[in-house]
């Protein structure tokens, strides 16, 4: 018998299964709320001992006490930071992964998984429109996935410039937190480019900015499609040309708006993304995957693999085989294939699914700002770009937005936090879950009156 047989095994499988069919079913998912340490502290209590509690009273336990107190991000009302809405099968399909053991590092040991994941990554690199050899990897999120495509820039322009050794990156103060972080782990410096009305990187800065820095000092340009807290799409073509001209490396972080690609209605905007020579989109953000995924994607993965390909005597058997490794296009080595769940249900529903969905997130932001435009007690901050929206309600306080909140929790209607911008506290939507309707929409404005 295996080591860790349960006695309850099949009982176990059957009730872990049949929890996961039901959580998936349920229609709406209860929001639910965080408790407090003490709180859990009193309901949980210890749940690690020497003899083991049993599989079914700790799934019991998760069930009705640890699940409760995490907030579902599919909640359709759930439109906080970005939330997370996975498609069922994209979901189910996490079971099957996690059940299988997969290495998915390595062609050698992981190749239907690799073939499968590397499927999805040409879906993705065709509506970018890099050529036939783009390829890269998923790993866990936008911050790992913007940090090793900034390892492989810096590699690869202090490959053709070893005097100078570049360690600068121009980037907006709207690019993402991650891309800050990111220099900080690589001890490089961000220098900001300003932005013109619009919210967009200004291509003339962003000239000035090299010029005066000098432009051998920089080894990436980073432009954002679908900033975090507007959903701002930088104008790809202007500023993939100044990166272009002056030899640097272009990454656009699209983490979040990158979905946007495969949306008619929108895809205008990212013209100019095909110049990229590294990309990122999180499925587990507007493509409907669980958590955690971010797809990453290089114009010429030879690029990134020389920065990245991790080398040992254990390892000569994989870096020596001419086949691709997932793992040599970014920091880590070990993975699991968590390009599968989006694999899966991109399999399962067709691309057309995909892009239906996308526009219907699109057209109920629309419905959301032509009502903020339109109640008199709301004001846009600005048009949005895509599935985001930031507005204001006329006549509150920083405590006002709180304290609305707040209560909107409390009382299991809505989760949407507020945002700040330039010093001011707003209200701010995003919508990336198909589940949310105009009346979601209808209802959360109508709680602010
Ligand atoms: C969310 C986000 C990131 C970071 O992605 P994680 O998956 O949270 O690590 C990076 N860039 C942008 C634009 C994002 O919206």
């Amino acid at each position: 018998m295996p080591a860790f047989r349960d006695p309850d095994h099949d009982a176990l499988g059957r009730a872990i299964l049949a929890y996961a069919e039901h959580r998936l079913a349920l229609d709406p998912v209860p929001l639910d709320a965080p408790l407090t340490e003490a709180q859990l502290r009193e309901r949980v209590g210890e749940t690690i001992t020497e003899d083991g509690i049993g599989g079914l009273p700790a799934l019991s336990l998760f069930t009705r006490r640890l699940a409760p107190a995490c907030l579902s991000t599919d909640h359709p009302r759930y439109l906080s930071f970005i939330p997370c809405a996975p498609s069922d099968a994209a979901a189910m399909f996490d079971l099957v992964v996690g059940a299988s053991s997969i290495y998915g590092g390595s062609w050698l040991e992981g190749a239907g998984a690799v073939y499968a994941e590397n499927q999805a990554l040409r879906w993705i690199a065709d509506l970018v429109g890099l050529p036939e050899q783009a390829g890269g990897v998923f790993v866990p999120g936008g911050t790992v996935g913007n940090l090793s495509a900034l390892v492989a820039a810096r590699h690869t322009a202090r490959a053709a410039h070893p005097a100078t050794r570049p360690f600068r990156i121009a980037a907006t103060d709207f690019a993402h937190s991650s891309i800050v972080s990111a220099a900080s782990v690589m001890d490089a410096e961000v220098v900001g480019v300003h932005v013109r009305d619009d919210f967009r990187m200004d291509p003339d800065a962003l000239r000035a900015t090299l010029e005066e820095h000098g432009p051998e000092t920089f080894f990436a340009v980073v432009a954002t499609c679908g900033t975090t807290n507007f959903g701002v799409v930088d104008d790809l073509a202007s500023v993939g040309a100044v990166a272009r001209e002056y030899g640097l490396w272009f990454h656009v972080d699209g983490a979040y708006g990158g979905a946007g690609l495969a949306a008619p209605s929108v895809r205008h905007l990212y013209d100019g993304i095909e110049f990229a020579d590294s990309f990122i989109v999180d499925p587990h953000k507007w493509l409907f995957a669980p958590y955690d995924c971010c797809a990453l994607l290089y114009r010429d993965p030879a690029l990134a693999r020389a920065a990245h390909t991790q080398k040992a005597g254990y390892l000569d058997v994989l870096t020596d085989a001419p086949e691709f490794n997932p793992t040599d296009y970014s920091i880590g080595l070990t993975r699991r294939a968590r390009g599968l769940p989006f694999w899966f249900s991109l399999a399962t529903h067709g691309t057309r699914a995909y892009t239906e969905a996308i526009e219907h997130t699109l057209s109920v932001i629309r419905y959301a700002a032509d009502q903020i435009r339109a109640r008199d007690y709301t004001e846009l901050v600005r048009e949005p770009d895509l599935s985001v929206v930031v507005f204001r309600r006329l006549g509150w306080s920083a405590a006002d937005y709180h304290a609305w909140s707040d209560r909107l929790l409390a009382d299991q209607v809505a989760f949407v936090v507020p945002t700040t911008y330039a010093g001011e506290t707003l209200a701010r939507f995003a919508v990336v879950n198909p589940d949310t309707t105009t009346d979601d929409i209808d209802l959360i404005l109508d709680t602010m009156r």
